[in-house]
């Protein structure tokens, strides 16, 4: 004999109530139904009841609404024939009841605890009747006969007897029985509810008193799941776990199962199965003691939280002095019905910290200002403290006993995406391990916790994308066309979270559609750096990758506060590791202390794996001693286009039309730019070097870096004929023009030079770079990296390996 509830969201629809009917009578076995309410409808009877309290008409309206909802449903399942007419007049006549006892309360404006309780009432009573005549072959039970409570709990001896009684005939060949979940009649007959998500637990009262095979909960997600699907898409349904389990997991915000449900099975062995009304054939979950000999490799089962706790601290310099502290507490605590469901105290017994709901943190801190008032005057206790806002969350599972490190795993997982832990504590049996964060981490939190602890379908990254010129705008066409690719491939999901330019950005929690980022970034809210810092930091996103492709110092400032939030950086952007030395160690450093990456492999050579490999070289003990490269893709492109048909301001053009140069072709021409990668990469070989120490030789007069950028297009042409004598006898000599950043044991140069044929840097391409790394092991034969060194999509495409890069280390 089994006892299957199906739940609010199960019978809300006549469509739903079918499948109900259909998943009823396809059971071979004996069964008793449990319903709850059609869905929604207990939250609306609650609200219909405070506005009759309040003495607000409104509430007859949404009373007429209910009816109609009720009627219609009744129509659409039985129609108005003979039966529906029967259905008809039970219906109306609840709904009757309903209304004469919502008008007393409207016209009394009170609404005492049992009247309320009635009124709740007939959500279930009107969803058994609807149910009974829609599966057919089926008799109504009315739960109020014989689910008794006694001091507002169940009166187990009771309700059991009575059960006994009322099921005695019931067995093989009977009409299926239909039982309205929530309601029971207390010691003095008036109505009495079992709590919220209380049909489930008339579920397992009755599987419990009946002796039931199994007890079945159906819902509408497949199972009990690893984390709250609603705040974790890549939740999963656990196949099996122990009542210990999903005791700790309901008992903690897990609201798939009322928690006191467990209990009555749980004595009796009986297990549960977990079920989706809308996917009966998934398999669900099922909860029952642990198999003798069959191992769960699992360490955590699940995680769940629950939001809106308040913690109330009593302390103290030494409380060892004081006498029954914590008895004093919980006894004060358990007089005012305040439920706590989280204590912390440390073992110097200094303080104690207890985890209560928002609601009753006020109480909680009279109470123990009350209890405590000698105390806390005499100056014994400080002042009870109280904060707000914040949220607890439970990891669970039996296997946390057998193995070390759980609690070392979690904390480090928490910390490195930059979430502190306020509180936490371990209950003995070592099957929960809860603690305390704020609110606004709480999302966060199970996002870190479900990725860094379960092997989930896919890793996420979120990312934010800011400046979205020709690199940006490359990038996010790239994520496009590979977003799909990398989820199927690599189990890697890429949400763009925020896209930004100078002055408006658009953000989405959920991910932004790349096909139309245009048009909403066009719509998107107005933004100055320091907004966009607060929106990113305030949005308080799981791996979250912060991505500069943009030239602004402003927006290169941020790093550092994105890095104490837990927020990696990539930077195509070379103003912050070419920017004073102490800042660029600094930027290291927060980033390696709060277990973030800075990347910015394309500061130099574009897509060239040019600073991984500086780093892979020092990683393994090597030490490089000189650095000579060809690193400005503008001016190699420049010196390699000028030609006799094509003059020297002409190239510098094409450089700017074709995407190579920056906006502003002087940084590349004054060599500022090539200073800035021989910095960076000097610094990442090691040496303590700032710009002002490379020996920069122009070969442009500096007037033309004096004046505005109109100016500077105009008068170029002068210095063509200049350069066309010099291309010429370069051209018999044949030599080629190479722009060369030079770094020497500690002497840093960068100058125009020319190469005859026997160098490696006469042959190099359109706008390619070369480097050359003379380290202790490279020694006689330099290692030489060479390759596409700037454009817009080598570029977008190196910062992409560097945001891929970042999936690959947060597990
Ligand atoms: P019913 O109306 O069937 O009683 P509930 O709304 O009470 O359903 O419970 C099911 C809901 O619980 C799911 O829709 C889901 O959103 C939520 N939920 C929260 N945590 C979990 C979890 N760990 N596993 C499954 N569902 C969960
Ligand atoms: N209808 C009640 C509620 O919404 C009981 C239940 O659905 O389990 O809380
Ligand atoms: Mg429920």
């Amino acid at each position: 004999m089994k006892v299957l509830k199906f739940g609010g969201s199960s019978v809300a629809m006549p469509e739903s109530i079918r499948q109900v009917k259909s998943i009823v009578q396809s059971q071979n076995d004996v069964v008793v139904v449990v319903v709850s309410a059609l869905g929604g409808v207990t939250d609306e009877l609650i609200r219909i009841s405070k506005l009759a309290e309040s003495a607000d008409a409104a509430y007859l309206e949404r009373l007429q609404a209910l009816r109609k909802r009720h009627v219609d449903t009744c129509d659409a399942l039985v129609g108005t024939g003979k039966d529906g007419k029967l259905l008809r007049m039970a219906v109306d006549s609840l709904l009757n009841e309903l209304d004469s006892i919502c008008r007393g309360v409207f016209l009394l404006k009170v609404l005492p605890m049992k009247t309320r309780d009635q009124i709740l009432s007939f959500g279930e009573r009107l969803s058994s009747l609807i149910v009974t005549a829609a599966v057919g072959n089926a008799e109504q039970y009315d739960s109020l006969e014989f689910i008794r409570t006694k001091n507002g709990i169940v009166d187990f001896p009771e309700t059991n007897r009575q059960v006994a009684e009322k099921f005695s005939d019931y067995g093989e060949g009977s009409p299926v029985i239909i039982v309205p979940g929530f309601i029971a009649r207390d010691q003095t007959g008036e109505i009495a509810t079992l709590g919220r998500g209380g049909s489930d637990y008339t579920a397992s009262i009755l599987a419990a008193a009946l002796d039931a095979d199994t007890l079945e909960i159906w819902t509408d997600v497949d199972g009990f799941m690893s984390a709250d699907p609603r705040i974790i898409e890549n939740a999963y349904v656990i196949d099996e776990l122990t009542y210990e389990e999903a005791t700790e997991l309901c008992n903690f915000g897990a609201k798939v199962v009322y928690p006191p449900t467990l209990y009555p099975v749980c004595l009796k062995k009986i297990p549960i199965l977990v079920k989706n009304t809308f996917n009966p054939e998934a398999p669900g979950s099922l909860i029952r003691n642990p198999v003798p000999g069959q191992k769960d490799q699992r360490v955590i089962k699940g995680i769940s939280s629950i939001d809106n706790i308040s913690l109330i601290t009593v302390s103290a310099t030494s409380m060892v002095g004081i006498i029954g502290v914590d008895q004093r507490i919980f006894t004060a605590l358990a007089e005012e019905n305040i439920n706590v469901f989280l204590v912390s105290q440390s073992a110097s017994e200094t303080g104690i910290s207890i985890g209560v709901s928002a609601s009753d943190a006020e109480k909680a801190c009279r109470v123990l200002s009350d209890t405590f008032a000698a105390e806390i005057a005499s100056g014994a206790i400080y002042p009870v403290k109280r904060e707000d806002e914040l949220a607890a969350i439970a990891i669970v599972g039996e296997n946390m006993k057998h193995n070390c490190g759980i609690a070392g795993k979690l904390f480090s997982i928490l910390g490195r995406n930059g979430i502190s832990i306020i509180a936490c504590a371990q209950g003995a049996s070592e099957t929960n391990i809860s603690f305390v964060v704020e609110n606004k981490s709480l999302r966060k939190s199970l996002n870190v916790i479900h990725e860094g602890f379960f092997l989930s379908e896919y890793q996420e990254l979120n990312l934010f994308i800011c400046g979205i010129g020709t690199v940006g705008g490359q990038l996010l066409e790239q994520i496009a066309l590979q977003q799909e690719k990398l989820k199927q491939r690599r189990n890697l999901k890429i949400n763009v979270v925020g896209i930004a330019r100078s002055t408006k950005a658009v953000f989405d929690r959920g991910g932004i559609d790349l096909a139309n980022w245009k048009e909403l970034l066009a719509q998107g809210m107005p933004i100055t750096p320091s907004k966009l810092r607060d929106e990113v930091i305030g949005m308080n996103i799981f791996n979250a990758v912060f991505v500069d492709c943009t030239a602004s110092t402003d927006v290169a400032a941020l790093y550092e506060d994105f890095f104490n939030h837990g927020i990696s950086v990539v930077a195509a952007n070379k103003i912050a590791a070419s920017s004073d030395y102490q800042n660029y160690r600094k930027l290291k450093k927060t980033a390696r202390r709060r277990g973030v990456k800075f990347l910015f492999e394309t500061n130099v050579g574009a897509g060239l794996p040019i600073i991984n490999t500086i780093n892979s070289l020092r990683n393994s003990g090597d030490h490089v001693l000189k650095i000579e490269a060809v690193l400005s893709g503008t001016l190699n492109f420049i010196f390699n286009t000028i030609s006799k048909d094509i003059p020297f301001s002409e190239t510098v053009r094409m450089a700017k039309e074709q995407g190579y140069s920056e906006p502003d072709p002087r940084v590349d021409l004054s060599g500022m730019d090539v200073v800035r990668k021989l910095v960076i990469l000097s610094r990442e070989a090691g040496y303590e070097v700032n710009q002002e120490n490379v020996v920069a030789e122009t070969f442009i007069p500096t007037e033309f870096f004096d004046c505005s950028l109109d100016e500077f297009w105009n008068k170029l042409p002068s210095l063509d004929e200049a350069f066309e004598k010099k291309r010429q006898r370069l051209e018999e000599e044949h030599k080629h023009w190479r722009f060369v950043a030079k770094m020497d044991e500690g002497r840093y140069t960068v100058s125009l030079q020319t190469f005859d044929e026997h160098h490696s840097f006469y042959s190099l391409d359109g706008s390619n770079n070369i480097v050359l790394l003379t380290t202790e092991r490279y020694h006689d034969h330099p290692m030489l990296i060479q390759g596409y060194g700037a454009g817009a999509s080598v570029t977008a495409a190196g910062v992409f390996a560097d945001i891929i890069s970042i999936a690959n280390v947060t597990n």
